[in-house]
């Protein structure tokens, strides 16, 4: 399949910006990796490894194009999570995102004004976010990870890293990495963010005729009478692991996290070619690896020879088009895990849980906004003539319980067949 983009040649504002994430993940990660496994320490939950890059270079990092720094929060747990939980193959990681450096931009970044970027295959998204939002993550990580590896099957976001980098003007970026829970090779023919709320939760209908790549809330949900159709089984599973997460997120006092749903209609099938959203294309221009004083340690790993190998063959001229090649195939890394088994999401079933025809493709999104940040912005926004029940946040607790009991009463059967009603 392919998708039209846009081609943003090395002129477009985030060039620099998307070069330097790139070329620090690739040094960074690789760093990393390129030694051997050990056990984690406290120590490795507030580790940060600074890499300074310029056009020269030095032992530690190969020359860049720009002159910038980069910072590696974590790495180690990072790494762990990857391969020990989230059961990606390092080397398949990296090359996904570095092999060549092309990043897909998302049509308009959300409210908070954080920036999407889907990897070359579609498989990772790295979404800016803002220092709260870093903070709060390393003031987690520990909860996060243990919730991890007690929960394989948990929906939360997959955090695979987290970075920064920092412009020699001293602008500083923070980002994540993290799981893209739509397919590279299904359609999603409808999506929907859910927050278990109804107060202003709804995409304009109208609208929505005109763009099949709308995000719709949960009043479109209700109103167009939608359900998760879901088997006692996947039901039941479903619903316990979103019990276990919300409690998780109850704990480390977040809200505004949504549960984000991906319709594919298998008899509709992919003919309408629509993914997600209008991926638009970097120019691939290849990084600078000019190895000159880069021979360190470690080098010889396979998970380094990959890289490099995949470095050497990546085509060094333009792709002179602005299509963009996704997969056509499901690969299959996704599975090991029961929400994500079927063509990389989780298909429809029956009362007597025999597949149906629609595939779901979901997950719990935006999971680091803590309540204080959102009492701040409330504060901020008191000065406004805005109906103050309308935005006034509930607590972290009370959100939760409010997720938790919308999702279970939206599941095809669940709670006697009951429908959500709106308030
Ligand atoms: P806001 O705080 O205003 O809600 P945000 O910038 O924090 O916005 P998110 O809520 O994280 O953004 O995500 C915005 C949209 O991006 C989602 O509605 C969804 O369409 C898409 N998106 C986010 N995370 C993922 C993901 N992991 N997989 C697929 N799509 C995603
Ligand atoms: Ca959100
Ligand atoms: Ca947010």
């Amino acid at each position: 399949k392919v998708l039209v983009g846009n081609l943003i040649g090395e002129d477009h504002v985030n060039y620099v910006l998307m070069y330097n994430m790139l070329t620090g993940i690739r040094i960074a990660v690789s760093r990393c990796q390129a030694k051997n496994k050990r056990q984690l320490t406290n120590q490795d939950f507030t580790a940060q490894h600074k890499y300074s890059f310029d056009i020269i270079g030095n032992e530690l990092t190969p020359s860049a194009k720009y002159d910038f720094k980069f910072k590696d929060y974590a790495p180690w747990v990072f790494r762990e999570l990857r391969e020990d939980y989230f059961q990606l193959d390092p080397a398949d990681y990296l090359l996904s995102l570095t092999a060549k450096y092309i990043l897909s931009e998302l049509g308009s970044p959300g409210k908070s004004g954080s920036f999407f970027y889907f990897s070359r295959d579609y498989r990772f998204i790295i979404k800016t976010i803002r220092h709260s939002e870093h903070k709060f993550l390393l003031s987690i990580l520990k909860e996060y990870y243990a919730h991890v590896k007690s929960n394989p099957h948990t929906l939360l976001s997959r955090f695979y890293g987290l970075h920064r980098v920092k412009l020699p003007r001293g602008r500083k970026i923070h980002f994540v990495i993290m799981n893209n829970l739509f397919p590279s090779h299904k359609d999603i023919h409808e999506t929907y963010d859910l927050k278990g709320s109804t107060v202003g939760r709804i995409y304009s209908e109208e609208k929505a005729k005109q763009n099949p790549r709308a995000v719709l809330k949960d009043l479109n949900w209700i109103n167009r009478g939608k359900m998760l159709e879901l088997g006692p089984e996947k039901r039941a599973l479903l619903s316990e692991q979103i019990r276990r997460d919300s409690e998780f997120l109850k704990t480390v006092y977040v809200m505004d996290y949504s549960l984000l749903v991906g319709v594919h209609f298998v008899q509709r099938g992919n003919r309408d070619k629509v993914r997600s959203n209008t991926l638009k294309v970097f120019s691939p221009s290849v990084p600078a690896i000019r190895r000159k004083n880069t021979q360190h340690k470690g080098a010889r790993s396979p998970e380094a020879m990959a890289v490099k190998r995949a470095m050497r063959e990546s085509d060094p001229k333009r792709l002179g088009s602005d299509t963009f090649n996704l997969p056509e195939e499901y690969t299959g890394d996704r599975q090991q895990f029961i929400f994500y088994q079927d063509e990389g999401g989780l298909q429809a079933t029956d009362e007597a849980n025999q597949a149906t025809d629609t595939i779901y493709y979901l997950g719990i999104i935006d999971i680091l906004t803590p309540y204080s940040t959102v009492k701040h912005l409330e504060h901020c926004w008191k000065g406004l003539k805005a109906d103050r029940h309308k935005i006034s946040p509930v607590p972290p607790q009370e959100y939760a319980d409010r997720f938790f009991s919308f999702m279970k009463a939206t599941m095809r059967g669940g709670d006697g067949g009951a429908r959500f009603k709106a308030e």
